[in-house]
Protein backbone atom coordinates (compact mmCIF):
# COMPACT_ATOMS: atom_id res chain seq x y z
CA UNK A 1 0.00 0.00 0.00
CA UNK A 2 1.55 3.11 -1.35
CA UNK A 3 1.02 5.99 1.29
CA UNK A 4 -0.49 9.40 -1.00
CA UNK A 5 2.04 12.15 -1.36
CA UNK A 6 0.36 15.77 -1.36
CA UNK A 7 2.74 18.00 -2.18
CA UNK A 8 2.90 22.19 -2.70
CA UNK A 9 5.42 23.65 -5.16
CA UNK A 10 5.58 27.87 -4.58
CA UNK A 11 8.24 27.78 -6.94
CA UNK A 12 9.77 31.98 -6.93
CA UNK A 13 6.61 33.03 -4.86
CA UNK A 14 6.10 34.21 -1.45
CA UNK A 15 8.95 36.58 0.59
CA UNK A 16 9.85 35.27 3.57
CA UNK A 17 6.98 37.20 5.32
CA UNK A 18 4.03 35.12 3.24
CA UNK A 19 6.16 31.60 3.51
CA UNK A 20 5.54 31.92 7.71
CA UNK A 21 1.62 33.23 7.08
CA UNK A 22 0.88 30.88 4.30
CA UNK A 23 2.60 28.05 6.14
CA UNK A 24 0.93 28.59 9.37
CA UNK A 25 -2.37 27.88 8.11
CA UNK A 26 -1.18 24.60 6.05
CA UNK A 27 0.25 23.73 9.08
CA UNK A 28 -3.50 24.30 11.20
CA UNK A 29 -5.20 22.07 7.89
CA UNK A 30 -3.06 19.60 7.96
CA UNK A 31 -2.28 18.31 11.82
CA UNK A 32 -4.17 14.97 12.35
CA UNK A 33 -3.83 13.69 9.04
CA UNK A 34 -1.92 10.47 9.69
CA UNK A 35 -2.90 8.21 6.36
CA UNK A 36 -1.12 10.81 4.02
CA UNK A 37 1.76 12.82 3.51
CA UNK A 38 2.57 16.72 2.90
CA UNK A 39 4.83 18.29 1.71
CA UNK A 40 6.16 21.97 0.86
CA UNK A 41 8.86 23.60 -1.42
CA UNK A 42 8.61 27.04 -0.66
CA UNK A 43 11.61 29.25 -2.63
CA UNK A 44 15.15 28.33 -0.72
CA UNK A 45 15.24 31.51 0.74
CA UNK A 46 12.31 30.64 3.03
CA UNK A 47 13.18 26.83 3.60
CA UNK A 48 14.66 27.93 7.17
CA UNK A 49 11.49 29.73 8.00
CA UNK A 50 9.37 26.56 6.68
CA UNK A 51 10.73 24.26 8.95
CA UNK A 52 11.26 26.24 11.72
CA UNK A 53 7.34 26.67 11.86
CA UNK A 54 6.87 22.91 11.21
CA UNK A 55 9.56 22.06 13.65
CA UNK A 56 7.01 19.61 15.33
CA UNK A 57 4.74 18.63 12.63
CA UNK A 58 5.25 15.88 10.31
CA UNK A 59 5.16 18.30 7.06
CA UNK A 60 7.99 17.27 5.01
CA UNK A 61 10.42 20.47 3.79
CA UNK A 62 12.05 19.88 -0.17
CA UNK A 63 14.24 22.49 -1.56
CA UNK A 64 12.99 23.17 -5.64
CA UNK A 65 16.44 21.80 -6.93
CA UNK A 66 19.61 20.78 -5.48
CA UNK A 67 22.82 20.42 -6.88
CA UNK A 68 25.05 17.40 -6.56
CA UNK A 69 28.00 18.93 -4.46
CA UNK A 70 28.48 19.47 -1.38
CA UNK A 71 29.62 23.17 -1.85
CA UNK A 72 32.16 24.97 -4.30
CA UNK A 73 32.08 27.16 -6.73
CA UNK A 74 28.62 26.66 -8.23
CA UNK A 75 27.00 30.32 -8.12
CA UNK A 76 23.25 30.49 -7.57
CA UNK A 77 22.90 26.69 -6.46
CA UNK A 78 22.08 24.81 -3.31
CA UNK A 79 23.74 22.08 -2.27
CA UNK A 80 22.12 18.55 -0.28
CA UNK A 81 23.72 19.55 2.78
CA UNK A 82 22.35 23.52 3.09
CA UNK A 83 19.59 21.95 2.52
CA UNK A 84 19.43 19.41 5.32
CA UNK A 85 20.74 21.85 7.18
CA UNK A 86 18.04 24.32 7.47
CA UNK A 87 15.20 21.06 7.74
CA UNK A 88 14.67 19.51 4.51
CA UNK A 89 14.67 16.51 3.33
CA UNK A 90 13.56 16.12 0.13
CA UNK A 91 13.95 17.88 -3.54
CA UNK A 92 12.26 18.40 -6.35
CA UNK A 93 14.39 17.19 -9.24
CA UNK A 94 13.64 18.14 -13.51
CA UNK A 95 10.57 20.22 -13.05
CA UNK A 96 9.17 21.34 -16.83
CA UNK A 97 10.29 24.64 -15.83
CA UNK A 98 14.03 23.73 -14.86
CA UNK A 99 14.44 22.02 -18.64
CA UNK A 100 12.32 24.50 -20.30
CA UNK A 101 13.69 28.00 -19.33
CA UNK A 102 17.05 26.86 -17.72
CA UNK A 103 17.68 24.17 -20.41
CA UNK A 104 18.70 21.57 -17.76
CA UNK A 105 19.29 18.33 -19.45
CA UNK A 106 18.51 14.94 -18.37
CA UNK A 107 22.12 14.35 -17.75
CA UNK A 108 22.16 17.35 -15.17
CA UNK A 109 18.95 16.08 -13.44
CA UNK A 110 20.55 12.96 -13.52
CA UNK A 111 23.68 14.42 -11.71
CA UNK A 112 20.87 15.62 -9.40
CA UNK A 113 19.07 13.17 -8.51
CA UNK A 114 22.13 11.27 -7.43
CA UNK A 115 23.24 13.79 -5.89
CA UNK A 116 20.38 14.11 -3.79
CA UNK A 117 20.45 10.33 -2.89
CA UNK A 118 23.90 10.65 -1.90
CA UNK A 119 23.43 12.82 0.90
CA UNK A 120 19.86 11.02 1.67
CA UNK A 121 17.47 13.73 0.55
CA UNK A 122 14.21 12.14 -1.34
CA UNK A 123 14.08 12.91 -4.78
CA UNK A 124 10.96 14.00 -6.46
CA UNK A 125 11.85 13.42 -9.94
CA UNK A 126 9.83 15.06 -13.03
CA UNK A 127 9.12 13.86 -16.02
CA UNK A 128 6.42 14.96 -18.50
CA UNK A 129 5.76 15.51 -22.70
CA UNK A 130 4.92 18.96 -24.05
CA UNK A 131 1.79 19.63 -26.26
CA UNK A 132 3.86 18.93 -29.29
CA UNK A 133 5.26 16.03 -28.26
CA UNK A 134 1.63 14.46 -27.29
CA UNK A 135 -0.26 15.74 -30.38
CA UNK A 136 2.93 13.82 -32.14
CA UNK A 137 2.18 10.68 -30.20
CA UNK A 138 5.78 10.80 -28.97
CA UNK A 139 4.45 10.55 -24.82
CA UNK A 140 5.58 7.54 -24.13
CA UNK A 141 9.17 7.34 -25.89
CA UNK A 142 9.88 11.34 -24.04
CA UNK A 143 8.50 9.96 -20.86
CA UNK A 144 10.60 6.84 -21.38
CA UNK A 145 13.80 8.50 -22.14
CA UNK A 146 13.21 11.39 -19.71
CA UNK A 147 13.28 7.85 -16.62
CA UNK A 148 15.59 6.01 -17.83
CA UNK A 149 18.19 9.01 -18.27
CA UNK A 150 17.15 10.91 -14.96
CA UNK A 151 17.17 7.66 -13.02
CA UNK A 152 20.67 5.99 -14.43
CA UNK A 153 23.00 4.09 -11.41
CA UNK A 154 20.22 4.29 -9.28
CA UNK A 155 20.06 1.15 -7.33
CA UNK A 156 16.80 -0.42 -5.56
CA UNK A 157 17.72 0.41 -2.34
CA UNK A 158 17.29 4.37 -3.62
CA UNK A 159 14.30 3.53 -5.50
CA UNK A 160 12.95 3.21 -1.46
CA UNK A 161 13.07 6.70 -0.84
CA UNK A 162 12.35 8.20 -4.66
CA UNK A 163 9.62 9.42 -6.11
CA UNK A 164 8.82 9.92 -9.75
CA UNK A 165 6.03 13.03 -10.21
CA UNK A 166 4.10 13.11 -13.96
CA UNK A 167 3.46 16.31 -14.72
CA UNK A 168 2.29 16.88 -18.18
CA UNK A 169 3.87 20.38 -19.30
CA UNK A 170 0.32 21.51 -20.96
CA UNK A 171 -1.31 21.02 -17.92
CA UNK A 172 1.02 23.10 -16.28
CA UNK A 173 0.22 26.52 -14.59
CA UNK A 174 -2.43 26.21 -17.70
CA UNK A 175 -5.79 25.36 -15.91
CA UNK A 176 -6.07 22.18 -18.23
CA UNK A 177 -5.76 19.04 -16.09
CA UNK A 178 -5.16 16.20 -18.09
CA UNK A 179 -8.44 13.40 -17.50
CA UNK A 180 -8.23 11.00 -14.89
CA UNK A 181 -8.02 8.12 -17.93
CA UNK A 182 -5.44 10.02 -19.36
CA UNK A 183 -3.55 10.36 -16.15
CA UNK A 184 -4.09 6.98 -15.16
CA UNK A 185 -2.75 5.42 -18.53
CA UNK A 186 0.28 6.85 -18.36
CA UNK A 187 1.22 6.62 -14.42
CA UNK A 188 0.53 3.02 -15.17
CA UNK A 189 2.79 3.14 -18.15
CA UNK A 190 5.75 4.64 -15.66
CA UNK A 191 5.08 1.52 -13.30
CA UNK A 192 5.26 -0.66 -15.83
CA UNK A 193 8.71 0.88 -17.20
CA UNK A 194 9.75 0.66 -13.15
CA UNK A 195 9.10 -3.31 -12.67
CA UNK A 196 11.72 -3.51 -16.38
CA UNK A 197 14.20 -1.23 -14.96
CA UNK A 198 14.20 -2.49 -11.45
CA UNK A 199 11.93 -5.09 -10.46
CA UNK A 200 7.87 -5.70 -10.11
CA UNK A 201 8.33 -5.35 -6.39
CA UNK A 202 10.76 -1.85 -5.93
CA UNK A 203 7.62 -0.61 -8.78
CA UNK A 204 4.98 -1.11 -6.76
CA UNK A 205 6.15 0.56 -3.74
CA UNK A 206 7.06 3.79 -5.58
CA UNK A 207 4.95 6.68 -5.02
CA UNK A 208 3.74 8.40 -8.49
CA UNK A 209 2.48 11.93 -8.32
CA UNK A 210 0.24 13.31 -10.81
CA UNK A 211 1.12 17.55 -11.19
CA UNK A 212 -0.55 20.17 -13.93
CA UNK A 213 -3.43 22.60 -12.67
CA UNK A 214 -3.97 19.96 -9.73
CA UNK A 215 -7.44 21.79 -7.95
CA UNK A 216 -9.75 21.23 -5.11
CA UNK A 217 -12.34 20.33 -7.64
CA UNK A 218 -10.08 17.46 -9.51
CA UNK A 219 -8.29 15.86 -6.91
CA UNK A 220 -10.35 13.39 -5.25
CA UNK A 221 -11.19 12.08 -8.94
CA UNK A 222 -7.43 12.04 -9.86
CA UNK A 223 -6.49 10.41 -6.73
CA UNK A 224 -9.23 7.32 -6.92
CA UNK A 225 -7.07 6.12 -10.42
CA UNK A 226 -5.20 3.27 -8.60
CA UNK A 227 -1.62 4.04 -10.06
CA UNK A 228 -1.66 8.10 -8.62
CA UNK A 229 -0.44 8.12 -5.28
CA UNK A 230 -0.33 11.87 -5.12
CA UNK A 231 -0.12 15.28 -6.17
CA UNK A 232 2.32 17.94 -7.21
CA UNK A 233 0.65 21.03 -6.81
CA UNK A 234 1.86 24.37 -8.09
CA UNK A 235 -0.95 27.35 -8.59
CA UNK A 236 -3.21 26.07 -6.01
CA UNK A 237 -0.62 25.17 -3.34
CA UNK A 238 0.02 29.38 -2.52
CA UNK A 239 -4.02 29.36 -1.62
CA UNK A 240 -4.30 28.03 1.77
CA UNK A 241 -8.26 27.06 1.31
CA UNK A 242 -7.70 25.33 -2.04
CA UNK A 243 -4.35 22.82 -0.49
CA UNK A 244 -6.20 22.36 2.85
CA UNK A 245 -8.84 21.11 0.63
CA UNK A 246 -6.40 19.27 -1.78
CA UNK A 247 -4.83 17.74 1.37
CA UNK A 248 -7.58 16.58 2.69
CA UNK A 249 -9.17 14.49 -0.65
CA UNK A 250 -11.64 11.93 0.00
C1 LIG B 1 3.84 22.51 -10.86
O1 LIG B 1 4.39 23.56 -10.65
O2 LIG B 1 4.50 21.48 -10.74
C2 LIG B 1 2.44 22.48 -11.23
C3 LIG B 1 1.89 21.32 -11.48
O3 LIG B 1 1.77 23.69 -11.31
P1 LIG B 1 0.17 23.92 -11.43
O4 LIG B 1 -0.47 23.08 -10.34
O5 LIG B 1 -0.02 25.38 -11.23
O6 LIG B 1 -0.24 23.45 -12.79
Amino acid sequence: MRRPLLAGNWKMHTTVLDAYLLVAEIGKCSAGLKDRDVLLAPPYIALHAVSSVLHDSDIIVASQNVCWEENGAFTGEISPTMVKAVGGTAAIIGHSERRQIFHEDDEMINKRLRGALKFGLMPILCIGETLEEREGENTFAILEGQLRKGLAGASSEDMGRTVIAYEPVWAIGTGKTATKEQAQEVHAFIRKLLAEIFEKDIADSVRILYGGSVKPDNVDELMAQPDIDGALVGGAALDAESFCRIINFT
